[in-house]
């Protein structure tokens, strides 16, 4: 997969160099390739804010400057010429009214050629594990990162030609700019390509994926400040073991999220069957009925 940042910070990606990911580029499983918004500049300060038409608070991110790059990383060019393989996706053949142009609410719109734009956004689709699979299935996601109050909203509608436009959120508060939520989605997206995470039965046992949380997990040693770790994890029972992770991970998404639950039950009734039904209702959860009053600490 192929992956371009545009940001006025590069150095906010470069802990993408670290740890699975950074092997994963050594690897060539991930083609990674961060942008200065600053080399699409035209001016001597190098600017890309202006004030808000309209007047009020704060700035606004220029878009001479964006579209200058968004161009460009479309070609697979950075400031300064190509950079990295040729991209795979052909430039769109739909160009129309930029002004007429609706945003996409999810990437799973087709294709058409036109690679996923991904823009951080407190208005966005709210990311989460799902989302992270379906944009694993993509040959190529470029990420703009706004800062001040945002890009001007015409950047995004004139991208709508070349892209498919996906504004994202990490989640319901505001950060300073949108570089931590290119680091989170490129790592929730990132460490689901083949070959990233080296047992990927690991990847199958992680909260989310079966629309609920993981269990607790231990290591040793056994005993550590007087606290034990659960017998049954050292029986070497396997059929116990799969049944006390279960059970724990049902209580736990009872306690924490059970909106989870709702969720999983409504999408799939047949998803708890009556042992997990039988847990849950020890945690005061049955379907479609009350809720524990507050979640616990555990
Ligand atoms: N004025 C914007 C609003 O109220 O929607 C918020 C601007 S915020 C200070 C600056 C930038 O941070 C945004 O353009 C976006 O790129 C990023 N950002 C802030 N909160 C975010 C969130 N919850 N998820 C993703 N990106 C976020």
């Amino acid at each position: 997969m192929r992956v371009d940042v545009v940001t006025i910070f590069p150095d906010y990606l470069a802990p993408l160099q670290l740890s699975l990911l950074g092997r994963a580029q050594r690897l060539g499983l991930l083609d990674l390739h961060v942008h200065d918004l600053r080399g699409w500049t035209e001016d001597r300060h190098r600017t890309v804010d202006d004030t808000p038409a309209g007047g009020g608070a704060g700035m606004v991110m220029l878009p001479e400057p964006w579209g200058l790059a968004l161009d460009a990383v479309h070609r697979g060019e950075g400031a300064g010429g190509p950079v990295g393989a040729a991209p795979t996706a052909e430039p769109g053949s739909d160009a129309g009214d930029g002004a007429a142009v609706e945003l996409a609410a999810a990437p799973d719109e087709p294709a058409d050629g036109r690679p996923l734009l991904l823009v951080p956004s407190p208005s966005g689709r709210r990311l989460d594990q799902a989302m992270a699979h379906e944009l694993a299935r993509e040959p190529r996601l470029v990420v703009a990162c706004g800062r001040y109050e945002g890009i001007d909203e015409r950047v995004l509608l004139d991208a709508a030609q070349r892209y498919r436009v996906v504004p994202f959120s990490l989640g319901d508060y505001v950060l300073n700019g949108g570089e931590v939520a290119a680091l989170a989605l490129v790592e929730a997206v990132g460490r689901l390509l083949p070959g990233v995470v080296g047992n990927p039965a690991s990847l199958l046992e992680e909260s989310h994926e079966q629309g609920l949380l993981e269990h607790p997990v231990y290591t040793r040693p056994p005993r550590w400040r007087g606290l034990d770790v659960p017998d049954v994890l050292l029986s070497g029972h396997h059929g116990q073991v799969a049944r006390w992770r279960r059970d724990e991970g049902l209580r736990r998404t009872a306690r924490r999220r059970p909106d989870l639950l709702e969720a999983l039950a409504a999408a799939d009734p047949g998803a708890l069957d009556r042992a997990d039904l039988a847990v849950l209702a020890e945690e005061g959860w049955v379907p479609g009925g009350r809720r524990p009053a507050a979640p616990s600490g555990d």
